[in-house]
């Protein structure tokens, strides 16, 4: 069987690359931009470091910096309103997943009717504006994806939209930007990598081109990680991370995320919790329980990152994965639910709405285990249980 690869047009990869923005636009013939970005990246002055790049170069831009972690329908609805204010032939993202996403959801409602709830999965959105993407956090790979994820406003549900309009047709991979990530960004983001690479490789609709980059992106995930966090200054650290979460984003959109985002957007849309967190809990558990379905590509992984050896058998290196990410998830002071504090009474009466809303994203159909709404429920009270 054939597989079908997308990937954006222009990759700049690189220190300095988000300073190549001007001669990126040229290259796709954007003339006016919108740049889509967050009051944090103003106040670090990354997005006055674009701006003054534009100004230069004379190009004509409009700025919409409200964008909200886990952005909503509502989010998104208030920049598609300054996008419709101006004649913009393009969108520039700027920031983590949350800008970008919001930055992908205006580019392709742009050209559609009605909200953005519409067009969820099983939807493909395949137009859109252009969108030149440029991540401050390595993490969702958004830059390199053909995904969105937008939260209702009115359900609390953490949509997935999926669909060529939402691939950036240039990413400007910059790990300067990542320098000034605080611990727990680094370590959450880095995670989210982490199970993109994990379970890009074991999904049901893995595939010879994801594989190879999803194997590059665990090794180099798990290699770096403990270090860019204790060293938020580490170049080369930094580097290997912002390179690996491109990757990653590269290895899933080609292939798919599987069990633990699908259980993932729930805890994020009812429980707040940060997304790379929220994966972070339910990593070392929900692949315990997936290991069955795909025992020999699970073993690869481990001994590609390391925690296992060459001469392992499966069964010994199936072991070792699974303690290795207990032991990452507790090096990185992952707090349990429990610990994050979510109420146990409200997680309980919760978990049947969280396994529907799991089954509905079709992430959990590409696990290498199929799990019913039941098996759904049993691992998040399993998960619970580790607390
Ligand atoms: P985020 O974008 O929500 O950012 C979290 C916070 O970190 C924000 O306050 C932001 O201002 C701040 N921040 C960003 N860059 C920083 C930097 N360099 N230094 C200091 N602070 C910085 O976090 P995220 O994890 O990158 O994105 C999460 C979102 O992405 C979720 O909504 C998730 O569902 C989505 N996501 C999308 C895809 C996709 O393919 N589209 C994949 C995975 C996750």
């Amino acid at each position: 069987m054939s597989a079908n690869i997308n990937l954006p047009r222009i990759l700049r990869v690189g220190a300095g690359a988000s300073r190549q923005l001007v001669a990126t636009l040229r290259e796709l013939g954007i003339h006016r931009p919108l740049l889509i970005t967050d009051a944090f990246m103003v106040q670090q002055g990354y997005c006055a470091g674009l701006e003054s790049q534009l100004n230069e170069a004379g190009i004509a831009y409009g700025l919409f910096d409200r964008c909200v972690p886990d952005p909503t329908t509502d989010s998104v609805d208030d920049a598609l309103s300054v996008l419709h204010g101006g004649d913009f032939d393009g969108v520039v993202a700027l920031g983590g997943g949350s800008s970008m996403d919001t930055g992908k959801a205006v580019a392709v409602m742009a050209e559609l009717t009605g909200g953005i709830g519409e067009y969820k999965v099983p939807y493909q959105i395949d137009s859109g504006l252009p969108i030149v993407a440029i991540p401050t956090t390595a993490g969702t790979g958004s830059e390199a994806t053909r995904a969105a994820v937008i939260t209702d406003t009115k359900s609390q549900e953490k949509m997935l939209c999926m669909g060529l309009g939402l691939m950036p047709v240039a990413a400007l991979v910059d790990y300067e930007l990542t320098l000034s990530m605080p611990y727990r960004l680094t370590a959450d983001t880095g995670i989210d990598s982490l199970c993109h690479a994990l379970e890009a490789y074991v999904s049901r609709k893995a595939n010879p081109f994801a594989d190879s980059i999803a194997l590059t992106a665990m090794s180099s995930i798990y290699r770096n990680i403990r270090t860019a966090c204790a060293e938020p200054d580490n170049r080369e650290a930094r580097e290997a991370m912002m390179l690996a979460a491109t990757q990653g984003g590269i290895a899933f959109s080609n292939s798919s995320v599987t069990l633990i985002h699908g259980m993932s957007r729930p805890i994020g849309a009812l429980y707040h919790v940060p997304h790379g967190l929220s994966n972070a809990m339910l990593l070392p558990e929900i692949t315990a329980w997936s290991v069955a379905g795909a025992p020999e590509r699970y073993a690869h992984c481990a001994r590609h990152m390391g925690m296992a050896a060459v001469s392992d058998t499966d069964t010994i290196a199936l072991g070792k994965l699974v303690d290795a990410l207990r032991q990452l998830n507790r090096d990185l002071a992952v707090p349990t639910p429990r610990e994050y504090g979510i109420d146990e009474t409200a997680w309980s009466e919760s978990l049947e709405l969280m396994a529907g809303q799991a089954l509905a994203s079709g992430s959990p159909d590409n696990n290498p285990l199929v799990p019913s709404a039941a098996d759904i429920v049993g691992l998040y009270r399993r998960v619970w249980s580790q607390s």
